[in-house]
């Protein structure tokens, strides 16, 4: 079709797996016994596998499918300390010092972040660019600003500045917010390989990684555990749970406190690294204030953009997703109409029903899950304390221990009303701007 807007040999696969194919991956046997199984081959189950290993525990990696599947090797690769909760809605639900405790091991999350990527000596194209939040309405612009006077007053961060409307193309060339937020920490990666560098690590610190291997049951067992999986059994003192938003029935009880959401990407293809810097000058990654948000950025090569979101209300083919995005790109940069679309792919996340990470031990089984959207940095953090609690470290507690895991009545881990939800969250949207 000549007025396509894929570009030929458009892929339906990430962006990402050009520079970092998908890992051919031997099949070993499941192990009988070990220390500690944790379920799920992303940046939470491995961080978790990295730290126990190398305090001497003996641990598999079960990954159904092949290592880094699921979100990990999909994702915007934006990496950052930003909760999806606000400051003052913490405070107001957990009193001001929980509030505090929390952002700031929000921002102290980044900072184990970049400590991680040196520390294991990880290239994962990743550039301390910051961030910026556009404003989707002007009530969005107050907010922001009242939030980072407020974070600065009570919890003496520094969690950004304003910029308003009349000066927002220094940081992206649209029009389509009224000003925003400008965040100088974190940046962006090229997250497939950050996933491909930590299962280097991973492999060479000795850890088994059962690929293929899907989790089919987990029950009690004498004072540990007997794992079930497709290919055989494992007993285990200790089990983690870090499939987010792929966790499957074999974890229903954590399955039903997640709502699993797909997110949707594009990459176009190379418009050149003038073109980049014009439409985003300092190469920053971007998001929005919607309810449906858009978040989008510069390849690490500074050559392409990559936008994501979600596409619609419900699930839908990526052939689909990338023409709509398509369309929601050319809405913030115009300019953008004939450039073509190399791929389109997408990925679950997953949203705890209070927008908050959750950590903790569940019927004695650890998990590290919900990242709302936002995993890069949370994920590997979170998968650091969680090794830290089977230890019995006391940095293994954090700011978000003990917060209530809650679902709703009935819901078994199928998000049947998540159209009817996002059709209300398109309704706000309409309406604030
Ligand atoms: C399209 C998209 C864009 C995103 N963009 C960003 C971003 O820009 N910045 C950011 O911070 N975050 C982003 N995220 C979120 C981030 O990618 C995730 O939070 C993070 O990768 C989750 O890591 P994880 O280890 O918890 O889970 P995952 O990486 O999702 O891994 C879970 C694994 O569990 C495995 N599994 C499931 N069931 C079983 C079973 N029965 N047995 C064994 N294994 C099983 C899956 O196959 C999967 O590999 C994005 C996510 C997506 C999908």
């Amino acid at each position: 079709m000549a007025d396509s807007i894929f570009a030929d040999g458009w892929k339906a696969n990430p962006y990402w797996w050009e520079l970092a194919p998908r890992p051919e991956w031997p099949v070993i046997d499941v192990p009988k016994k070990v220390d500690v199984a944790i379920v799920g081959s992303g940046y939470a189950g491995m961080s978790a596998a990295l730290h126990l290993t190398r305090a001497g525990r003996d641990v598999v990696l079960l990954e159904a499918k092949e290592p880094g599947h699921g979100a990990s090797s999909r994702s915007g690769g934006m990496a950052g300390s930003g909760l999806k909760i606000g400051y003052s809605d913490l405070k107001a639900k957990y009193g001001q010092q929980r509030a505090v405790d929390m952002v700031t091991e929000s921002e102290r999350s980044l900072e184990f972040f970049e400590e991680f990527l040196a520390g294991e000596q990880i290239q994962c194209h990743y550039q301390k660019v910051g961030r910026f939040i556009g404003a989707h309405a002007p009530s969005d612009y107050e907010a922001m600003a009242r939030g980072i006077e407020l974070v600065k007053k009570e919890a003496g961060l520094e969690t950004g500045y304003m910029i308003p409307r009349s000066e927002q193309h220094t940081e992206v060339k649209t029009d389509a917010y009224h000003g925003g937020k400008a965040t100088l920490s974190g940046g962006g990666l090229h997250p497939a390989i950050y996933h491909q560098q930590v299962l280097d690590r991973v492999k060479q610190a000795g850890i088994k990684v059962c690929a293929h291997t899907p989790v089919t049951a987990i029950a009690r067992s004498g004072k540990g555990f007997e794992v079930t999986t497709a290919r055989g059994k494992v007993l285990a003192d200790n089990v983690c749970v870090m499939t987010n938003g792929y966790t499957p029935p074999a974890a229903q009880d954590l399955r039903r406190r997640l709502v699993p959401v797909g997110s949707y990407i594009i990459a176009t293809e190379e418009i050149g690294e003038d073109r980049i810097t014009d439409l985003f000058p300092h190469h920053r990654m971007i998001a929005d204030t919607k309810h449906i948000l858009y978040y989008y950025r510069p390849s690490p090569d500074r050559k392409r953009v990559i936008f994501g979101g979600r596409a619609k209300t419900r699930d839908i083919e990526t052939r689909e997703s990338g023409e709509i995005l398509h369309k929601f790109m050319c809405g913030i940069f115009p300019e953008l109409k004939d450039v073509k679309v190399t791929h389109s792919w997408t990925g679950n996340v997953a949203f705890a029903f209070d927008k908050l990470p959750h950590i903790g031990v569940r019927d004695g089984i650890h998990y590290a899950l919900a990242c709302n959207g936002s995993g890069v940095v949370k994920q590997t953090y979170f998968g650091y304390k969680t090794a830290m609690k089977i230890l019995g470290k006391p940095e293994g507690k954090t700011a978000f221990d003990e917060l209530e895991f809650t679902t709703i009545p009935f819901y078994d881990g199928n998000p049947w009303f998540l159209p009817i939800v996002q059709r209300w969250y398109q309704f706000l949207d309409a309406r604030a701007n």
